[in-house]
């Protein structure tokens, strides 16, 4: 093969790989707003309410304490009422066992025996323990071995753990009294693809409903639209990620602003910037929440700081061993 022949087939070949993600991602965009457009529910009847309901972060990437290990990744251990649910797994960089998710549950006194259910956001490596679960269709708290009774697992996609007895959530559902998946709301990211992701709503007696979110990635606003669709209580707080990498922050430490261009739900040159912040923000300040948590495993610290001082004395730190708590006014 001549060499400028030879030249022609790599070009070709290195422009071909980018347009077929390019039409990967523009036909699963119009498939997402498909999904979306045409996803009507009628309200919930009858989902019940709590009477108290605390989120203590079991993985994320700042802690309360030099004991706690901190990851880019998400676990809530949410308890509500006497129901207790784990929110997805973590990352597990490096696949180790014990796990960090396993070691902060120890040294935060959280045992398997007191979980109910597991609830996976989303199919993405920071929620289901690792690359390789991603990978895989899979989802594991640990490395190795860890006994999880065949307790439920809701799931917003064919995953699996066979320690668990998995359900695919396909719409809203009430998992427990009070308790309601708001159903998985697609999106159509350029590198990591399609991505249906549910969001917890639980709602207090008296107070209104927390909205418990993995990664953010089908937006505030949507998952915000689909609270409104399905509930008459107002919003009284959202807690979790939302994926507002506006700057490098502190995924630069791993020699690459990742966070930045991964997972954004735009076109790789259109990183998320500081309008997508501010128009979240306001929109969700028209609600008026009492309690907002931002995650800081897929926001960087621009972002926390402006929604810190957007909703001032409702803003929580999120950090790993500092729960969260919302109760009924008499409870
Ligand atoms: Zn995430
Ligand atoms: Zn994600």
């Amino acid at each position: 093969m001549k060499k400028s022949t030879l030249a022609a087939v790599l070009a070709g070949g290195l422009a071909v790989l980018p347009a077929a993600a390019a039409t990967r991602f523009v036909l699963g965009r119009r498939r997402a707003e498909q999904v979306w457009a045409s996803s009507h529910y009628p309200k919930f009847q009858d989902v019940g309410t709590v009477q108290r309901l605390s989120v203590l972060p079991l993985i994320d990437w700042y802690t309360a304490s030099d004991e706690l290990t901190g990851e880019p990744g998400v676990s809530y251990l949410i308890r509500a009422d006497d129901v207790t649910i784990l929110f997805d797994v973590g990352l597990n960089v490096g696949q180790q066992h014990p796990s960090n998710l396993l070691r902060n549950m120890e040294a935060l006194g959280v045992s398997w025996d007191e979980i109910d259910a597991l609830v996976i956001s989303h199919p993405h490596l920071d929620h289901l323990g690792g690359m390789n679960h991603a990978q895989a269709g899979t989802f594991a708290p640990s490395a190795g071995f860890v006994d999880l009774h065949q307790m439920p697992a809701f799931v917003p996609a064919d995953l699996t753990n066979p320690q668990t007895v998995s359900t695919v959530v396909t719409e809203p559902t009430v998992l427990f009294p009070g308790v309601a998946s708001m159903g998985p709301i697609p999106r159509q990211l350029f590198f990591l693809g399609w991505t249906p992701e549910q969001s917890l709503a639980i709602n207090v007696e008296g107070k209104g409903l927390v909205l418990i979110i993995g990664c953010g990635h089908p937006t505030l606003q949507r998952i915000i639209d689909r609270a409104e669709m399905l509930f008459d209580e107002p919003i009284y707080g959202v807690i979790g990620g939302l994926h507002y990498p506006v700057t490098a922050s502190r995924s630069e430490r791993w020699g690459l602003p990742a966070q930045m261009f991964f997972g954004t739900g735009k076109w790789p040159w259109d990183p998320v910037n500081e309008k997508d912040v501010n128009e979240a923000i306001a929109y969700l300040q028209a609600r008026h929440p009492k309690l907002v948590s931002l995650s800081p495993h897929d926001s960087c610290d621009w972002s926390l700081n402006a929604f810190r001082q957007a909703f001032g004395d409702a803003y929580q730190d999120l950090l790993v061993g500092q729960e969260i708590t919302v109760a009924a006014d008499d409870a």
